[in-house]
Order: structure tokens, then C-alpha cells, then sequence
């Protein structure tokens, strides 16, 4: 029976789960993180819960989920934006096979989510399928014809930082108008501050408005589901995908804005022209261990 640790490199933790082929996670460990303490706080999450996990088990791969722009090739960090300080060029892949012996494979942590998707959830059996990840930021892993697809510079599927309003709201990336700044947890309560004078901090404290129906929060909430719209129509004209997912911290707060979104779909010439089909993701947050584990399952047969 082999075993593969799954990681996710998370804002705030990292998991890893040791699984078995049959998709069983025997055990899981968790290490606080802090993205902008810099790398060597990512690298002692990643070693904390490794070596936990490599004391007791026989490990075959170790694959890991990564925010930024991943080198597949020699799994290291090719780009990562400031939310992540020190990140670029960190060689993952080379660091802990060094350290462990194992073999490890590294990918962006939004492509991995959809690979958990295809295993265990809403994707499975796909050749062509999106999913996207709503979160702190927005990303996503576009399936077409049967392959995952990367680009030249590892930057395929950046879709949070296609432009969605001509000269809108400034962007970390140095463009102005990306989804990011309209479609993640951080632009609702953002966006939603600047219309009040609230000072409030998270997404959990906007959604408590919006749950009192407080008619600022779903005055915001309704520009949020035009501009998720818009995306999909987007993703639809490029990609043609026979399906939608939608995942990330945000779609745990679908009652309040699902049924929104299905309405415009369904309303809209793309409906009957592309029949294309938007679900919520089936795993939540734990879409990226299960799509580090299945990496990590497939990647030592082929290679
Ligand atoms: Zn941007």
C-alpha cells in the first residue's frame, strides 16, 4: 500500500495529511503560519508537520499545495505576489527532497484544489472543467481537452487578475480593476468599508450584515454576484467547460448569494447557447489536501 503526505500551505495554517490509496487520511497535522513572516515561516510549517508524519510511516511522495505561480518542472516558487514576501524562486521541491529523500512534487495551490475536485468531488470524470477558488485571493485550474493547463510561465488560470473593470480599484499585482479586488473575502469587507464608515475586519463580521439584511452589505453583495456573473461568462466564451466549480472560503457563505447567481445564469443568453453547469465545490476547504494527495498518488507512474 503506498502513502503520500498532502500539504496545503494555508494564510494562516498549513496541513498535512497522510493518505493511502484509497483515499484514506490516517493522519492529519497542523502548524500555525504566517505568509508574511517570510519564507522560513512557510519551510518550518512544511518541516514541523513532515516530520511528525515521516517519523511513523513509510512515505512513497510528498506532494504540496502552493499559493503563487508554480514551476511544475522543478516545483519551485516561479512567482508569488507580496501577500507572500520572500516566496519567489524558493526551491520546494529541492529543500525537502534534500531534507527527506522522498520524492516530492509541488503545484499552485488553486490547481491542485480542482485536482481534488476531479478525484473525490464535483469534477470527477471531467475533461474540461474550471474551478474556481474564491478566497483571500481568487485563482483558479482550467481543465481543457483532458489537460491541465499551466502556460509558459506557469501563469494560466491567474484569473484574478483579468481585468473586470477598466481602471477600477488598485491591485497588488500593479493593474487596476482585477476580479481579486472584486470577487475575494478581502474586496467584499474592503469595498464594504470604504461605502461606511465601519471599520469592520473580516469577512465573517460583513456577512453578520448581511445576514441582518443590512441594506449597504447587500447592496455590495449584489455587485459581488454581477461580477462573479461576468467572470463566468468569461471563463464560458474561453474555455467552453462542460462545468463551473466554485470553491474557496466564499462558497461556504453561498446561502446568502447562490440562488442570486443561478437566477442571472439561467436568465442569460449563455445558458441555452452553452447549457454550461455551475456548482458549488464538494470537498470546501478540503479540496487542496485530497488534490495533493492524488498528485502525489499519480505522479510517481508517470515520471
Ligand atoms: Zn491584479
Amino acid at each position: 500500500m503506498k502513502h503520500v503526505i498532502a500539504i496545503d500551505i494555508g494564510g494562516t495554517k498549513t496541513i498535512g495529511s497522510l493518505f493511502d490509496e484509497n483515499k484514506n487520511i490516517l493522519e492529519e497535522k497542523r502548524f500555525p503560519t504566517n505568509p508574511k513572516a517570510g519564507p522560513d515561516n512557510l519551510l518550518n510549517a512544511l518541516f514541523n508537520v513532515i516530520d511528525e508524519l515521516v517519523s511513523k510511516y513509510e512515505v512513497d511522495c510528498i506532494s504540496v499545495g502552493s499559493a503563487g505561480r508554480i514551476n511544475i518542472n522543478d516545483g519551485s516558487v516561479f512567482f508569488a505576489s507580496d501577500n507572500i514576501p520572500g516566496w519567489t524562486g524558493v526551491k520546494i521541491k529541492e529543500i525537502l527532497e534534500e531534507r527527506y529523500h522522498i520524492l516530492t512534487v509541488v503545484e499552485n495551490d488553486c490547481k491542485v484544489a480542482g485536482y481534488g475536485e476531479e478525484w473525490n468531488g464535483a469534477a470527477q470524470g471531467l475533461d474540461n472543467y474550471i474551478c474556481i477558488t474564491l478566497g483571500t485571493g481568487v485563482g483558479a485550474a482550467v481543465k481543457a481537452e483532458g489537460k491541465m493547463i499551466h502556460g509558459s510561465h506557469y501563469s494560466a488560470g491567474e484569473l484574478g487578475h483579468i481585468i473586470l473593470h477598466p481602471n477600477g480599484r488598485q491591485c497588488n499585482c500593479g493593474l487596476k480593476g482585477c476580479v481579486e479586488q472584486y470577487c475575494s473575502g478581502t474586496a467584499l469587507t474592503k469595498i464594504y468599508n470604504e461605502k461606511s464608515d465601519s471599520k469592520i475586519e473580516t469577512g465573517y463580521d460583513y456577512f453578520e450584515r448581511v445576514k441582518a439584511k443590512e441594506p449597504l452589505a447587500l447592496e455590495v453583495l449584489a455587485d459581488f454576484v454581477d461580477d462573479l456573473f461576468n467572470v463566468i461568462l468569461t471563463l464560458t466564451n474561453s474555455y467552453d467547460p462542460d462545468r463551473i466549480i466554485i470553491g474557496g472560503g466564499l462558497i461556504d457563505t453561498r446561502e446568502y448569494w447562490w440562488d442570486q447567481l443561478m437566477e442571472k445564469i439561467a436568465a442569460s443568453p449563455i445558458s441555452k447557447l452553452f447549457q454550461v453547469d455551475v456548482v458549488p465545490a464538494a470537498l470546501g476547504s478540503k479540496a487542496g489536501i485530497y488534490g495533493a494527495a492524488y498528485l502525489g498518488f499519480k505522479t510517481p507512474q508517470e515520471q
